[in-house]
């Protein structure tokens, strides 16, 4: 007798070359398979370009992937990320909202160009655009761009010499607010999932003012266990989860086969008291349950 029951894996949370990733969407897909995840989320930034060659992929092999997206927003002043799983990426109000983004990454880009360029290193918006081509262009593709030229020896170099907030190279951007964006992922069908909460360089206090404002814009997922996590983090992630009633998500934050410390599905397990997010989207619930 075959053994029909197969073990479920999640991985919410990976790039492509939509955005910032460095693998296109249907080798992500194929990555994420080969490392035995099942059911993937493919969340460009402010992008749902790689999501149809995804599919396709997804499809051929039998993986069972979730729309998504992972916004950038605003809250009192500061960037955070929001993933939107299981949306429906043909909604008007989610591609305006995408659109208005696009527009304020462009401005953002050709205004870190003219910084750089005043610091005395020209071509740097041409290079990122190059290496973006049609994808979202983001601050990894001035990095990129940066060590190709030298400026740098590795992407965290780059970052932290010249992209980081205080640097040459830092603009900063008033994203579209938190709750709007929120608004944009619901309306799509989807799930708000704050991503990564622990990045946030931020107070107790500030987190815990922010997560009640994510709660009241109808946020009501955050990542609980990230590619990046170790016991501890995934400890305090749990207690912000549990203390705000969210859902916990699970996501690897994949970006490129070079960071050899984040890899597609190699994942911490959630918390057995944690309710997870794919509970909520109703193709797995079906599927797994
Ligand atoms: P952006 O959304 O254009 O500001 O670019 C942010 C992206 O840059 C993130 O999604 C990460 O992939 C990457 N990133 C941000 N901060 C760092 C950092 N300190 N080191 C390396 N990569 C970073
Ligand atoms: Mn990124
Ligand atoms: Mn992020
Ligand atoms: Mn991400």
């Amino acid at each position: 007798m075959t053994d029909t029951s197969t073990t479920a894996r999640f991985d919410f949370h990976c790039h492509s070359t939509a955005s910032d990733g460095r693998l296109p969407p249907a080798e992500v897909v194929t990555r994420a398979h080969e490392n035995g995840v099942t059911c993937l989320s493919l969340t460009d930034h402010d992008t749902v370009a790689g999501l149809i060659e995804a599919h396709s992929e997804a499809e051929k092999i039998g993986l069972h992937l979730i729309p998504g997206i992972e916004l950038s927003v605003s809250w009192r002043g500061q960037c955070f990320h929001v993933v939107g799983l299981d949306i429906d990426p043909n909604n008007a109000k989610l591609k305006q909202g995408m659109q208005i983004i696009q527009k304020m990454r462009e401005l953002r880009a050709q205004a870190i160009g003219a910084r750089l360029q005043k610091k005395g290193i020209p071509g740097c918006y041409e290079g990122a655009k190059n290496i973006a081509g049609k994808g979202t262009v983001t601050r990894t593709h001035f990095a990129q761009h940066l060590v190709n030229q030298n400026y740098a020896t590795g992407m965290q170099k780059a970052f932290d010499r010249y992209l980081l907030r205080g640097k040459p190279g830092f603009v900063a951007t008033q994203w579209p607010d938190m709750k709007e964006a929120i608004e944009w992922i619901r309306d799509a069908g989807g799930i708000a999932v704050l991503a990564h909460p622990l990045r946030y360089k931020i107070t107790a206090t500030r987190m815990r003012s922010m997560l009640q404002d994510y709660k009241l814009a109808g946020g009501r997922a955050i990542e609980v266990v990230c590619g990046s996590s170790n016991d501890n983090d995934v400890l305090n992630a749990a207690r912000l989860a549990r203390q705000f009633e969210l859902l916990g998500s699970v996501g690897s934050d994949f970006h490129s086969p070079e960071n050899r410390w984040i890899e597609l599905g190699r994942l911490q397990d959630l918390p057995n008291d944690i309710d997870p997010v794919w509970n909520a989207i109703k193709p797995i619930a079906t599927t797994h349950h």
